[in-house]
């Protein structure tokens, strides 16, 4: 592996030389994107015969996917791409769609992976700016690549980070330490991802002193790798212990690649990892098994803060580091203070991935601003324009200025604006719905139990409807961790519910206690694993493992379907 690249004054100057020229860096890129494309069907329905911004923002309007979905879905079935984009579209990006609507088909070319891979290199310069002696060891980080499919048109459909994977940036990637994995590439470009997964943990445990960093793209992966390991770490040890992998891994990229890995019986190895994995705690289990990693690389904004607790269970005091803020349209921006507190964690806008305006959400009027023109401690729905052929698309985020880097906005991801229970005029969106699980939490700690995830419904078969919340919850650590069953006190969930509905808008109480247009609050208890297994049934619908959050409001009737088979017991408000 070469040293540390020299290039970090490089990297420094093109940070600043991007966060001091906001506007004119904007205004340039909207050109570069435009000019080519005033050909295309879509820019000459609105009469785009020019570049011309003002035009732009007077004549094309500010759209959502599903306005903008014929003209992909003709792409999609064989059309030229020149339908929305002069530059020729070569795939596809799946959305991931568990955060609250369907899969969505972004038109994708490789522009996205220069824009993905500067934005890794820049925020990796950032890091090595705040954590050092990264540049010794390596990454263990949690990667999947999702299988693909191929359109009607013969184009590749996929996830962002998988196309990331399949592509030659992955494959070329320079030699720097931070493209530098314990897993072998075929881990990652494994399509089963429970071998790859096991296959990751067994790399990662082989090269414990080497693994400085460790993470995922989002915190419900990283959770799901320790979990993981709680589950097979003996039979982990044993393959450390023979040098040989286990059966069950089939893939054969993986077993010819971790074979080497292992690279013969390390029975001193398998011990130390069984003595620590054996203590009755695991608190704390990162730092002693991988006792040179410092810190944690994971997205814990948005619906991810919700692993915080359990991952600062694990990991003690290392730093969860929320690096980018990013999508399947776009990259966004970095988190230029990556050792802040996940609460405090904000992305600076990057203006040269994409041109970004900016929908006002403060207020009853709706106006549209450019980058540079967004205003201190105000929210904003991020509307984009890409190399891709979208142009003016909302992104469905609510985000709020929390500062500035140089020139440059930084943002706080709020929430997901389309994820919402409403039975009536009653409207709750993610934020009101964890701030409602977070006193929940507060009554279930009280009484020894942890909550392990959650999810909701609008239940409107019943009448009045009902918001309904899916928990699954289990035993302090520690008190009893081998115990199979949780003991359900029917008092301590009824409070729950109240809680909830406490916790509740003005008119969502209204709804419920005085037009009673809106019924009991109803809390159903899981089995223990279920939120494992939703995941499982959301992957085999085609989510990818890599990008899935729990959708915090479940829309899909399957989905319901099989989580009532998991209800163990029900609760409502009084
Ligand atoms: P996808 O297009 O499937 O990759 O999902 C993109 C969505 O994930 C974004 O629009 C956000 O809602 C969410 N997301 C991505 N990055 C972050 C982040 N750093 N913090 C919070 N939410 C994020």
């Amino acid at each position: 592996m070469k040293p540390v690249s020299n290039n970090n004054e490089r990297w420094e100057e093109k940070l600043k030389a991007l966060t001091f020229n906001v506007k004119q860096i904007q205004d340039n890129l909207l050109e570069e994107i435009l000019t080519p494309n005033l050909k295309t069907e879509y820019l000459q329905r609105f009469h785009m015969d020019r570049f011309d911004k003002e035009l732009f923002k007077k004549n094309v309007p500010v759209v959502t996917y599903e306005d903008i979905k014929p003209y992909i879905d003709r792409v999609v079935n064989g059309e030229s791409s020149d339908v929305m984009s002069a530059r020729p579209i070569t795939g596809f990006l799946l959305s991931s769609g568990t955060s609250g609507g369907a899969q969505k088909m972004m038109p994708w070319n490789n522009k996205y992976l220069d824009n993905l891979t500067f934005a890794y290199d820049l925020r990796m310069h950032v890091i090595t700016k705040h954590v050092k002696g990264l540049e010794e060891g390596k990454g263990m980080m949690f990667l999947f690549t999702k299988q693909e499919s191929i359109t009607p048109s013969g184009l590749p459909a996929r996830v962002a980070t998988s196309s990331y994977f399949k592509s030659d940036y992955f494959k070329n990637r320079p030699s720097n330490w931070y493209y530098s994995y314990t897993s072998p590439d075929e881990v990652i470009l494994c399509s089963n991802n429970t071998q790859s997964l096991y296959c990751h943990l067994l790399c990662g445990l082989v090269q414990r002193d080497e693994v400085v960093r460790m993470g995922s793209i989002f915190a419900s992966v990283m959770v799901r790798a320790i979990k993981f390991l709680e589950t097979y770490w003996e039979e982990l040890c044993s393959n450390i212990r023979t040098g040989h992998l286990s059966q069950w891994i089939t893939d054969l990229g993986c077993r010819s690649s971790v074979s080497l890995v292992l690279g013969g019986p390390r029975p001193d190895l398998a011990d130390t990892i069984e003595t620590v994995c054996n203590q009755s705690s695991w608190e704390g289990i990162v730092k002693r098994l991988w006792p040179n990693t410092k810190y944690i690389e994971t997205v814990v904004t948005g619906s991810m803060g919700q692993y915080v607790p359990t991952l600062n269970y694990y990991c003690s005091d290392l730093p969860l580091v929320s690096t980018t803020y990013g999508s399947s349209e776009t990259t966004f921006g970095i988190n230029i203070d990556p050792l802040c507190k996940p609460e405090d964690v904000s992305y600076a806008f990057m203006p040269n991935m994409s041109y970004f305006e900016f929908i006002t959400m403060d207020g009853d009027k709706r106006d549209v601003v450019d980058l540079q023109d967004v205003k201190l401690g105000c929210t904003y729905e991020p509307v984009v324009t890409n190399f891709s052929g979208l142009y003016r698309m909302r992104v469905g985020d609510i985000l709020m200025v929390t500062g500035f880097y140089n020139n440059a906005p930084q943002f706080k991801f709020v929430r997901r604006e389309n994820v919402v229970l409403s039975i009536d005029s009653d409207k709750t969106n993610e934020e009101d719905l964890f701030k409602a699980v977070s006193q929940v939490k507060l009554v279930l700690e009280s009484s020894d139990l942890m909550l392990v995830d959650f999810t909701s419904y609008a239940d409107t078969s019943t009448f009045p409807g009902h918001y309904v919340i899916y928990i699954e919850v289990k035993d302090k650590e520690g008190e009893s961790k081998k115990k199979k069953y949780v003991e359900l006190n029917e008092d301590v969930f009824s409070k729950c519910c109240s809680v909830m509905e406490d916790s509740l808008d003005n008119v969502y109480k209204r709804c419920r206690f005085k037009d009673g247009s809106v019924g009991p609050l109803e809390i159903r208890v899981v089995r223990q694993g279920m939120f494992d297994s939703l995941m499982d049934f959301f992957i085999s619908q085609g989510a990818s493992i890599g990008q899935y959050k729990t959708p915090r409001c479940i829309k899909s009737g399957k989905a319901l379907e099989f989580m009532d088979e998991c209800v163990v017991a029900r609760f409502f408000s009084t």
